[in-house]
């Protein structure tokens, strides 16, 4: 019976264990931070998962957030003043928007239950080799913060930096839509989008701010929102007043303010794929998923949807049996990378130079429920979402065949 270690608690950490703990698979979890420490921790990241994620979750008996004042039900996109775009795209199946200091402390709570066993760990280097020597295979999914043990992979990583300057955070004073959506505001200078979060003190809005670097939107992310709290506050309101007006509506400026000091993080985060296994000196290999091993802008929501989808396909190769050595590391790589790839190239793309095509898209979208409902409801599937986007010739096609379809 292998023995695996998981270094990490995130959503792909958790998502792997409880997996493989339903499939008999001996696991252990090494954590940096305990359930505790991330409940009363700042916000990481503020996820939507979609359908097929919520459909994981039922399969791992963890889907404590599925009631219907919890869903989320499209995408209402509005693109910038004069452009004439505005559409709300319904998902076909809802998506649901939850801090991750409430799920993540659950899942392990779900993990530690059912007899999984969680151990402190610093996910450094000499740790994974340390640990290593104990277990038949390392799997790392510490998240963003990387570990020297993956490079980065030139060939899958077209940008070096940044490509936008981000401030997310969340807040009270915004109104709730019914059926509840995810507003998407497309500007010039960058995008602004919000939706419902439910965090352990109840619904407040997320909202994510991203901005082209040397535009107007990036003044945001060097205010001290923890010192300076209503500065940055007015600051936000006026941003959202000159580029967002739409969800300007929403806001009442009374009421509107950080929902917990602390509850904004600020910063850029570069996309990137790392190199998915190591060889350690243990003689044991290492493999990461994950934002360990792909960090998508979080501008198209794919992050945790992916992370959560590589546990379950790696869930299965581990479960078929080893031995986990270099061969294991490079069928997993392979197997993991076809599932990821269009996840990526989409995420690239909207943080990109603008195309044509999603202009186009955009446009038959506002005019076409059928196209509005088909675009939403592919965030939820990314290969569907890449094969129709990727070129002009391709959006055409799948306009074509959505439009075809849909009225027959
Ligand atoms: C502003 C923003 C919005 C996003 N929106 C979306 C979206 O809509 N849809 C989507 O799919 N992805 C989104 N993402 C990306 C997504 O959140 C990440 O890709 C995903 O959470 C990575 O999961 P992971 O398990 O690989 O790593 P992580 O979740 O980063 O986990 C790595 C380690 O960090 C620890 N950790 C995690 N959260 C905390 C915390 N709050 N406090 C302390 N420790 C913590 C974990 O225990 C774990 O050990 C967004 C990211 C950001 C920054």
């Amino acid at each position: 019976m292998p023995n695996i270690a998981i270094v990490g608690a995130g959503i792909s950490a958790l998502h792997l264990a409880l997996r493989l703990q339903q499939t008999g698979v001996a696991t252990t979890v090494y954590a940096e931070r305990t359930a505790d420490e991330i409940a009363a921790g700042r916000p990481l990241h503020l996820p939507v998962r979609f359908g097929r994620t919520q459909e994981r979750e039922r399969t791992l008996g963890v889907a404590h957030w599925d009631q219907p004042e919890h869903h989320t039900h499209g995408v209402r996109l509005v693109g910038p003043p004069g452009s004439g775009i505005g559409f709300l795209g319904r998902f076909d199946v809802p998506a649901s928007g939850v801090d991750f200091r409430v799920y993540l402390p659950r899942l392990i709570a779900d993990y530690q239950e059912r007899g999984g066993r969680v151990e402190p760990l610093r996910p450094e280097v000499a740790e994974i080799e340390r640990i290593s020597q104990r277990h038949d295979l390392v799997v790392v999914a510490v998240g963003r913060q990387a570990s020297a043990l993956f490079p980065r992979d030139p060939a899958r990583s077209p940008y070096e930096g940044p490509q936008r300057v981000l401030t997310a955070g969340l807040f009270r004073g915004i109104a709730p839509v019914r059926p509840g959506h995810i507003h998407f505001q497309v500007t010039e200078v960058g995008e602004i989008f919000s939706t419902r979060i439910l965090t352990a003190d109840g619904p407040v809005h997320g909202m994510v701010v991203e901005a082209l670097p040397g535009g107007p939107l990036e003044q945001l992310a060097s205010l001290d929102a923890l010192r300076d709290a209503p500065g940055f506050v007015r600051t936000l309101l006026k941003l959202v007043e000159d580029h967002a007006p739409e969800l300007r509506e929403r806001i009442d400026a009374a009421e509107f303010g950080i929902a917990k000091p602390g509850d904004v993080i600020q910063g850029g985060i570069t996309p990137v794929v790392r190199r998915s296994w190591a060889a350690l000196s243990s003689g044991r290999v290492a493999l990461a998923i994950g934002d360990a091993w792909i960090t998508n802008d979080p501008l198209a929501g794919q992050g945790a949807n992916l992370g959560s989808r590589t546990a379950f396909e790696l869930a299965e190769l581990i479960a078929a049996g080893g031995p986990f050595d270099e061969a294991f590391a490079r069928r997993a790589a392979d197997r993991l990378w076809s599932v990821a790839e269009p996840a990526v190239h989409w995420s690239n793309l909207n943080v990109g130079p603008p195309v044509e095509q999603l202009g186009a898209l955009f446009g038959a979208a506002t005019s076409d429920q059928r196209v509005a409902d088909a675009f939403a409801t592919n965030f939820n599937a990314p290969e569907a979402m890449w094969e129709g986007v990727r070129t002009p010739e391709n959006t055409d096609a799948w306009l074509s065949r959505i439009t075809s379809a849909a009225g027959a």
